[in-house]
This record gives structure tokens, sequence and C-alpha cells, in this order.
């Protein structure tokens, strides 16, 4: 076991209604003082302003793909992280969030047609392993907690953090 060594872990949200980050935040009520011995936090915009990419052990990346730009910052986070797990419906499977792909009323797609003209969107919202490689998922809607505490705990052990 090293006991110098902590997690390093980013959080990052696409297009999504960022209530995996809700949720962890909450979840931070229970867990924060256990963590901060063995996580550093090195990527969490919501939490602090702060914050590097760089030399990630394991990112959890919330959110669907909706645009080029994002598709270019996710893979900017695979070169940076040796580990990347997907958090949520929408970054596992594009759903809810990829609901727009499959519009078919008029009145819907003229609500839309403003946004898809005048902001860099793409064709379509697409899940994150179309992407970029996926090492995990924490499915739900929003994540399943019990899974994320996995998750943490699993790539603890992987990295000699804890036993
Ligand atoms: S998976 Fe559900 S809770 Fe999470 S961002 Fe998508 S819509 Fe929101």
């Amino acid at each position: 076991m090293d006991t110098n060594k902590k997690l390093v872990i980013g959080w990052f949200s696409f297009t999504c209604c960022e209530d995996s980050t809700i949720l962890l935040t909450e979840m931070l009520n229970d867990h924060l003082t256990e963590w901060k011995k063995l996580i550093e936090f090195r990527y969490m915009k919501p939490l602090k302003s702060n914050n590097r990419i760089e030399g990630l052990d394991v990112a959890f990346v919330e959110g669907a793909i909706s645009s080029e730009v994002q598709a270019n910052e996710l893979k900017k986070i695979r070169e940076n992280s040796k580990y990347v797990v997907a958090i949520g419906a929408c970054a596992c499977t594009g759903q809810p969030s990829a609901s727009r792909n499959n519009f078919v009323s008029d009145e819907i797609n003229y609500k839309i047609a403003f946004y898809m003209c005048h902001f860099d969107y793409s064709k379509n919202v697409q899940k994150i392993s179309d992407f970029i490689k996926v090492d995990d998922q924490v499915n739900g809607c929003p994540m399943d907690p019990k899974a994320f505490v996995e998750a943490v705990g699993k790539y603890l052990k992987l990295f000699n953090i804890t036993q």
C-alpha cells in the first residue's frame, strides 16, 4: 500500500442536466472527510476555481457530446487520464440528452431550429464511447450513488492507495 499516493481525479460535465454533479456534492456530506485523505480533486469546476487536467488517474465524465468542440475536449481528457469512467445515462448511452436526435414533430423541430443555426451543435447528440475508449460505467439517471462509491473504491485499490 502506498500511503503517500492520492488518487488524482477529475470530474467533467458535458451536455446534460448535471444531476450527477449535484448528487456528488450531496454525497460529499458523508464522504468528504474520508476521501480528502485518499483523493486529490484536481479538476472539479463546481467545487473549486483552480483546476488542472494534466496527470489524472481517473476522469469521471457526465453528459453526452453535442458538438465538435465538446468531442475535442473529451479527447483531451482521455489523453490526460489513465482511466475514464462514464457517469450517468447521458454519458453511457447518450439518452435522454440525445432525444433530440429523434424529434419528428415539425413544431418541435421548428423550436430547436434557432439553436441549431446559432450555436455550434452537431447534428446528433452521442454517448462518450462514440469518441473515446471508456473503461467503466456508472449507470443511472442520475448515477447510482452506490455504484459510484464502488467505482471510487475499485480505483483506490487499483492504484494501491487502499487494500
Ligand atoms: S443521466 Fe439523467 S441525471 Fe444524468 S445528466 Fe443525463 S438526464 Fe441528467
